[in-house]
């Protein structure tokens, strides 16, 4: 049992908490922008919610965020009324939040200067992952502070590691996406030669899904694919906001990303049509756009 706060009850934030709470059995004080959420939170869980993250953070042993992007989690963090204005010496500063891994570095910083510690966690499994808690979680932090946080992650999660010193969990966590975007335009193309041919696509999927074309999209995503349904999972906005973050830092570092860079350009087709919340797999619709 420790004194934990959670800032963020966006899509994965709410019910993440909610496992701390349940499963974890901790004490959770949340704090959310919009204060109807935490009050819905507090009414399903119990817990208590505070009027700013500086507030829910100052008793608390660890101190969750998952909000949207670098900018919002410094204002969370470090700007004012941000949780490592009142955060207590020894506490662990554990991020969920998709974000840069320079953020993630200047976040360990703030935090040592104030006696505290801090993780970068981003996560990966989406909604039904967070809400079944078996997500994937990247750790980047000290091997002692992750062996401490790790017991109240696992709340959550279902595979938690820790890749290596500050910034790890967010670089790790690029290459997933990475590993998305090239095999989501891969199925895409396949399932649209497959159509085009007059093939069964369920038939199709059945049998090479067994074989080396097999993967989680494919058993996942074939069949809402194939039926031109793309509300199933990750929005584009924020696939897109992911891939700016690992081309930049492939600028940094010298990676040659040319599929990911085209694919994030195709997804911006896909927000030219109107699918900025469409899921990832409607790569397929710009494929068959008329
Ligand atoms: P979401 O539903 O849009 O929720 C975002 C949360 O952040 C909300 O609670 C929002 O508060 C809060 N927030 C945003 N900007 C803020 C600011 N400046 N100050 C204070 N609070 C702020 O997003 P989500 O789907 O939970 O995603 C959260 C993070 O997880 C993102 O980095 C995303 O890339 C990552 N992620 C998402 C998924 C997924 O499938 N959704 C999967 C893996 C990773 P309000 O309620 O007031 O708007």
């Amino acid at each position: 049992m420790a004194n934990v706060a959670f800032i963020g009850l966006g899509v994965m934030g709410f019910p993440m908490a909610g496992h701390l709470r349940n499963k974890g059995g901790h004490a959770v004080t949340v704090y959310n922008r919009t204060a109807a959420k935490a009050e819905s939170w507090t009414k399903i869980y119990g817990g208590a919610s505070a009027p700013t993250p500086a507030q829910a953070a100052r008793d608390a042993d660890f101190v969750f965020t998952c909000v949207g992007n670098d900018d919002d989690l410094r204002q969370v963090t470090t700007g004012a009324d941000g949780v490592l204005s009142t955060m207590k010496p020894g506490a662990i500063l554990i991020d969920n939040t998709t974000a840069s891994a320079e953020v993630a570095r200047e976040l360990d910083a703030a935090a040592r200067a104030r006696g505290c510690r801090f993780i970068d966690a981003p996560v990966s499994g989406g909604q039904s992952g967070a809400e079944n808690g078996v997500l994937t979680v990247m750790c980047g932090g000290e091997p002692q502070v992750f062996e401490k946080a790790r017991p109240v992650i696992d709340a959550y999660a279902r595979m938690v590691g820790l890749m290596g010193p500050a910034g790890s969990g967010q670089l790790s966590k690029m290459v997933n996406q990475i590993c998305i975007a090239g095999l989501v335009q891969g199925l895409s193309e396949g399932i649209h030669f497959a159509k085009r041919a007059g093939l069964d696509v369920e038939r199709l999927i059945e049998v090479i899904s067994k074989g080396a074309a097999g993967s989680w999209q494919m058993e996942n995503r074939h069949k809402t694919m194939n039926e031109g349904k793309f509300d199933f999972g990750f929005a584009i906005d924020w696939m897109r906001k992911d891939l700016g973050i690992v081309l930049s830092e492939a600028r940094r570092n010298g990676a040659t990303l040319p599929v990911t860079a085209l694919v994030d350009q195709f997804y911006g087709d896909v927000q030219a049509m109107g699918g900025n919340r469409w899921d990832t797999s409607s790569l397929l619709a710009r494929l068959e756009k008329p």
